[in-house]
């Protein structure tokens, strides 16, 4: 019996592929997988499916890949990611994925950002809820016929460490707060950290960054905590940043900033050859100078047709006029970067195992396949590709459950929010589109003298000064991560930035990015 933590795209896809192996797991999770933040994407997925007769192929895909990533992803779990692409989205399309068609009948893609051909298979603006509702109900066969266990309304408390490897994890019971020591190998699927960054980030603060904390303090070895990706276009609503998805862009959206009543299109005119699809690292740090010079930046969807936004773009209209009361057919709407993804994570190598044997991870939690920033649409993709692999992957083993429990384990404490609120200011400070060493020490003083009332609370700012002190390490800019002390990019950094938890004290380092075997 295999344990998966997490019930969004990539635990969704690593119990399919195990049920459908006839391998039995448990589908433990905070929430239901109904409320996952899967739900919320909106863009599409890559596939090189070729479609739109422009040649393109899974290795075109790679190059990009590695590219937008500024080569800080693992070559060959990319390699696996691009060439699988194709077969994964015709089979979400099996599964009842109603993605938008061709007049021929086959899967119509859109442009996004950091690529030269259409790529982005998607249902309208809502492919995460399409995908998520497919995968659900594959899932609910297999839970009929006893392959598949859900325990929604778990949380994570911590792995079981025996001798060095992972033989379990004991979890909560929310309803009542007994837990449970659950053994049997593990994959992580508990998404990113954006509940470190409360009311900055588009996505869903229930992703506490709990788990991966626990994790860090456990010893699992983290990478790349310094690669937060910024969104070029959200806006504000209570309590989070609502995203405007690259695919308004990818339609025709054009970004333009606004000084005493005059209009610059700036990133056509500064980048003539991707313009507006830029990768977002570049397009959110041109919107941060613009906005830094006291402009306001918008993004301006008046050009895009009608029969576009009854056909493809229609959920993104409905949510921007909900929230704003501007139509966006009619009127530019007001736009400014945000935290969105998190391309570092639990360090896993191209078979999602961890730094400990038994424990494996997925999905947005994990680190390997996006680099120094992500292409918009791979990281749907990722998290389904990340689930199969781990789950192909996994051993199963010991599987008992132990009677419930009620116990003082530390790691069954939760942060208060004032906790939360006040690490979560200290990091947006230190962390922002533009670094530097000032703010970067400053922000981790602040953060250490933050006071820690409980072992989760230890743990949490243990990886946060993970973030910070990655940050400070990397001497160097690559994709998300902007130095305006060190502009340039180093050949010397072109390796995977280590973080690990020893001695009671943080560690970072920096390893080789795996040589590709298959050039
Ligand atoms: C607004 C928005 C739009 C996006 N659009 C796109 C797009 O168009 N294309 C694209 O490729 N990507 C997009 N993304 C990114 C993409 O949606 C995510 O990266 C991906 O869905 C992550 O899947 P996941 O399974 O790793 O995590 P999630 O779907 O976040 O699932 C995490 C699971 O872990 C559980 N969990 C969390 N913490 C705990 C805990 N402590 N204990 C137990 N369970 C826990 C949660 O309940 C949940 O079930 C978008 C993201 C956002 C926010």
């Amino acid at each position: 019996m295999i344990n998966i933590i997490g019930a969004g795209l990539a635990g969704l896809s690593a119990a399919l592929t195990l049920a459908e192996n006839g391998i039995k797991c448990r589908l433990i999770s905070a929430q239901q997988s109904e409320r996952a933040q899967s739900v919320l994407a909106e863009g599409g997925i890559n596939a090189a499916l070729n479609t739109m007769g422009e040649n393109d192929t899974p290795e075109l895909h790679f190059e990009e890949t590695m590219k937008g990533g500024c080569y800080l992803a693992d070559p060959n779990s990319v390699e696996a990611l691009t060439q699988s692409a194709p077969a994964v989205v015709k089979k979400l399309a099996f599964l009842g994925v109603p993605f938008n068609r061709n007049a021929n009948g086959s899967i119509m893609l859109r442009s996004f950002g950091g690529q030269k051909k259409k790529r982005t298979a998607f249902a309208q603006s809502s492919t995460g809820k399409m995908i998520m509702t497919a995968l659900i109900d594959e899932v609910r066969k297999y839970e009929a016929q006893g392959l598949v266990d859900r325990f929604p309304h778990h949380t994570f408390v911590r792995i079981i460490i025996e001798n060095g490897k992972c033989n379990g994890v004991c979890v909560r019971d929310d309803s009542d707060k007994k837990l449970y020591d659950i053994y049997g190998s593990v994959i992580m699927c508990s998404g990113g950290l954006n509940g470190f960054f409360p009311g900055t980030t588009t996505g869903t603060v229930t992703n506490s960054g709990n788990a991966a904390s626990v994790l860090f303090a456990q010893g699992v070895k983290f990478a790349n905590l310094e690669m937060i990706q910024y969104h070029p276009t959200t806006f504000a609503i209570p309590g989070k940043r609502c995203l405007v998805s690259e695919a308004a862009r990818g339609e025709g959206g054009r970004l333009f900033s606004e000084r005493g009543g005059k209009r610059c299109y700036f990133m056509e005119e500064r980048y003539p050859e991707l313009g507006n699809l830029m990768p977002r690292d570049v397009v959110s740090r041109e919107m941060f100078r613009e906005l830094q010079s006291s402009a306001d930046t918008f993004l301006d969807m008046t050009g895009i047709n009608a029969a576009v936004w009854r056909g493809k773009l229609s959920d993104l209209r409905s949510e921007i006029m909900h929230y704003l009361a501007i139509d966006p057919a009619k009127k530019p709407v007001p736009v400014q970067p945000a935290i969105h993804y998190f391309m570092g994570g639990i360090y896993v190598n191209e078979r999602q195992e961890s730094s400990i044997k038994g424990l494996y991870a997925a999905g947005e939690c994990a680190c390997q396949y996006h680099g120094a920033n992500r292409l918009g649409g791979n990281s749907l993709l990722g998290a389904i590709c990340g689930g199969i692999t781990a789950a192909r992957n996994v051993t199963s083993d010991n599987s008992d459950v132990t009677e419930a429990y009620n116990s003082s384990e530390p790691f069954a404490s939760v942060p208060s929010p004032m906790f939360v609120k006040e690490t979560g200011a200290v990091l947006t400070r230190g962390l922002g589109i533009i670094r530097n060493a000032s703010e970067l020490q400053k922000a981790l003083n602040e953060l250490n003298a933050v006071k820690c009332e409980n072992a989760v609370e230890l743990a949490r700012r243990e990886l946060a000064a993970a973030m910070l002190m990655s940050a400070l390490e990397r001497k160097e800019s690559r994709g998300a991560h902007y130095r305006e002390d060190f502009p340039e990019t180093k050949e010397k950094y072109r390796r995977t930035t280590v973080s690990v938890y020893e001695n009671d004290r943080v560690n970072i380092s920096f390893e080789d990015i795996p040589e590709r075997r298959n050039e």
